[in-house]
């Protein structure tokens, strides 16, 4: 069971005279599938990086079943974030960028390899593991940021515009095999994206984010919660 509760969250960076995300109050139910859409600066990856612990939440309460997260270090939460830009390590290999999460906490060499194989299997990376991103497509890059958060088998998934980088017709097959690994692996997925048919085919529930209309010009409200 991951369920995910965010509770009158609030974000002001630090120096910033506004909140760029404003009482923020979502339920996440297990395994299920929220996609985030709205306008760019409304505050979908500050939610996202508030999650994964990369940025500290002003106000308000983040809790996993049931358990509060505020302050609990990024590489305690059990998240695994892919990033838009992919954001994988030029100078390793494949497996070593697949593998890095997993040295940081810990895992023996045996059950790094094991992991390691099996999501390799999972995304048709078994014969890519010695190469190095320089030497890979837009795709395959994507497919290695992937990886590298289904190894940790993480019981939360944070996606922010994975397929954002690439062409058309390969976010439209990439965008099936997110589908069909969330059906085979069930994490417990909260993903960005500015596409509207991404948001129709991936989610169980989208959220629209707007940019308030406020006159402090707050973002970051919940406009409508939709199925
Ligand atoms: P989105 O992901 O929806 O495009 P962001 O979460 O990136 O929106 O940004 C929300 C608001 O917070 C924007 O007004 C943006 O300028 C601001 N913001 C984002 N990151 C920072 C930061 N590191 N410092 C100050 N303001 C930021
Ligand atoms: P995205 O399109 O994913 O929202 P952006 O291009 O808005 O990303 O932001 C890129 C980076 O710059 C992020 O790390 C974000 O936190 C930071 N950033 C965004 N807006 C601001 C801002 N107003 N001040 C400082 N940093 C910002």
């Amino acid at each position: 069971m991951t369920t995910l509760k965010l509770e009158h969250v609030d974000k002001v960076y630090p120096n910033a005279k506004i909140k760029s995300v404003e009482d923020f109050n979502l339920d996440v139910k297990d395994k299920e599938f929220i996609v985030f859409v709205g306008p760019s600066g409304c505050g979908k990856s500050t939610t996202l990086r508030m999650i994964a612990g990369l940025e500290d939440i002003t106000s308000g309460e983040f809790t996993i079943d049931g358990v509060r997260m505020n302050d609990v270090a990024p590489k305690d939460r059990d998240i695994a974030m892919v990033f838009q830009n992919y954001a994988l390590y030029p100078h390793m290999t494949v497996f070593d960028n697949m593998a890095f999460g997993l040295k940081l906490r810990k895992y023996k060499k045996d059950e790094i390899k094991k992991r390691v194989e099996e999501a390799a299997a999972i995304l048709g990376l078994t014969e890519l593991l010695d190469r190095k991103p320089a030497d890979m497509s837009g795709g395959q890059r994507q497919r290695v940021a992937m990886g590298r958060a289904i190894v940790r088998d993480a019981k939360v998934f944070l996606m922010d515009e994975p397929l954002s980088n690439l062409d058309a017709k390969l976010r439209v097959s990439m965008r099936a095999e997110i589908a069909k690994i969330h059906r085979r692996i069930g994490a417990t997925t909260i993903y960005v994206t500015h596409d509207q048919t991404e948001a129709m085919t991936l989610a169980d529930r989208i959220v629209i984010m707007s940019a308030s209309k406020s006159p402090d010009g707050t973002t970051g409200r919940i406009e409508q919660i939709g199925a």
